[in-house]
């Protein structure tokens, strides 16, 4: 039975985000979140504020049709001397209707004309019908000045309605206050964030600035003695002439020691160098040129354990890019491709575009990395197990992951233990590459 192929793969859609970016899209979220909460607010003090104004408009026309229920309906012709009695009528937008009995028509009006149509169907019983049209309230109740009819049912009807312009002009008002209260919060808030962050975010920023800095500062500084130790345990294993000399033994431990020593400092130095989260000199990069050339130094090493390179490369893919990181990126994964794979096993090399993006795939036929392993794989000192006994330090593909990541690509692992491992490489094409 042939297990299947597990993949984990660390998407970065960008290169690394510096502190201060990170720091402005939560800005940015606290501002939308909080831009959210307010407007919510906005919309409930909206609502709420206009059924008080609507309440307080029918307790208005309540009483206004209480004053004109004790007033007969006046005779035709004579409306004008009442208009000129209730003068601010027109000004607030306001009208009377009397209708007789069922009639649809008004028998009698005053005020400003506003058109209703027919009354709603009511019953005789009841004191107040409400009427509303999208700019009119209306209230209906019958006009008790003018008595019942013979079978008990009002006489006269009267409506009284008020548009809502007024309303209308303070929600308008409301939102208007609103929104300039809702845009200087936000300001504001936006302001004392900002402090509050730099305030937050400084002394990490100091702390992580000179972890860095010690990190640079120690691997640069045991560069210097390591080549020393290096340097004299060379000379110790030439002085030695014979094999069987202990002393011999012991010096050349110390020069397997400190070469182990001196890639470690090395890839120290390299990861300390892309925490920077920037690429010092970006240039236009030719990927299977770069490619290629890794190929051809691994050709000798290759064939020493009688191991086959199958690759394929399109060629014309252009990337901005550090050559210098790129060519460390193939030679991790072909190093780690050229270690685990057995000795006549095949090493796959593909490159080729897929959409806006140049895909490189190292695959190999190595004893493959465990399903629960796998999301670990691009972890500082992660080895799969020390019993490997290959001497590596579990930085390589930490550094591989870094230096992608700064580049703005995305890199994956697919691996079924026992057959095999492939690691794809994505990087974001040139406009025109
Ligand atoms: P190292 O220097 O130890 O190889 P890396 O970071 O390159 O460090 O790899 C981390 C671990 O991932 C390795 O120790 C190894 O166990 C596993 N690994 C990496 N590449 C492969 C591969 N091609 N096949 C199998 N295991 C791998």
């Amino acid at each position: 039975m042939t297990m299947p192929w597990r993949q984990n793969s660390i998407p970065r859609g960008h290169p690394a985000k510096p502190l201060q970016r990170q720091q402005l899209e939560l800005l940015g979220l606290y501002l939308l979140s909080l831009a959210g909460i307010l407007l919510v607010f906005a919309a409930v003090v909206r609502k709420g504020f206009e059924s008080i104004v609507l309440a307080d408009l029918r307790s208005q026309l309540v009483l206004i049709g209480e004053d004109f229920s004790s007033l007969p309906m006046p005779a035709p012709g004579s409306e004008r001397d009442l208009q000129a009695s209730h003068k601010d009528f027109t000004t607030a937008h306001q009208q009377v209707e009397w209708f007789l009995g069922n009639d649809w028509r008004p028998a009698a009006r005053l005020g400003e004309v506003r058109t209703l149509g027919r009354l709603p169907p009511r019953r005789p019983t009841q004191r107040m019908v409400w009427q509303s049209t999208s700019d009119t309230l209306a209230l209906i109740r019958p006009a008790d000045a003018d008595g019942l009819d013979s079978r008990g049912r009002p006489r006269v009807w009267l409506r009284i309605s008020q548009g809502l312009d007024s309303v209308d002009r303070r929600l308008q008002q409301l939102d208007l206050a609103m929104t300039v209260a809702i845009v200087l919060a936000l300001m504001l808030s936006a302001a004392s964030a900002t402090l509050l962050a730099r305030r937050v975010v400084e002394p990490l920023q100091r702390s992580l600035r000179r972890l860095r800095e010690f990190e640079l500062d120690a691997s640069h500084e045991l560069r210097g003695p390591l080549a020393a130790m290096s340097a004299n345990a060379e000379m110790g294993l030439l002085d030695c002439r014979s094999s069987d000399d202990p002393q011999r033994q012991r010096f050349a431990a110390i020069a397997s020691a400190t070469d182990q020593m001196q890639k470690l400092v090395n890839d120290l130095l390299l990861l300390a160098r892309q925490e920077e989260g920037s690429i010092d000199q970006a240039q236009r990069l030719d990927l299977a040129a770069l490619v290629q050339e890794q190929l051809n130094l691994y050709g000798d090493a290759l064939a020493l354990r009688q191991q086959h390179l199958q690759s394929n490369l399109q060629h014309g893919l252009s990337i901005m890019g550090q050559a210098s990181l790129l060519q460390q990126v193939v030679r991790n994964l072909l190093d780690n491709a050229h270690r685990y794979s057995p000795d006549g096993g095949t090493i796959s090399v593909s490159l080729e575009r897929r959409g806006n993006k140049a895909c490189l795939d190292i695959g190999d036929e190595g004893p493959g990395i465990p399903a629960d392993q796998l999301q670990r794989v691009f972890d500082r000192f992660w080895r799969a197990s020390a019993d490997r006994g290959d001497g590596g330090s579990g930085l390589g593909l930490a550094i591989v992951a870094r230096i992608i990541r700064v580049h703005g690509g995305s890199i994956s692992v697919a691996s079924r233990p026992g057959c095999g491992s492939r690691f794809s490489v994505s990087l974001p094409l040139m406009a025109n590459g």
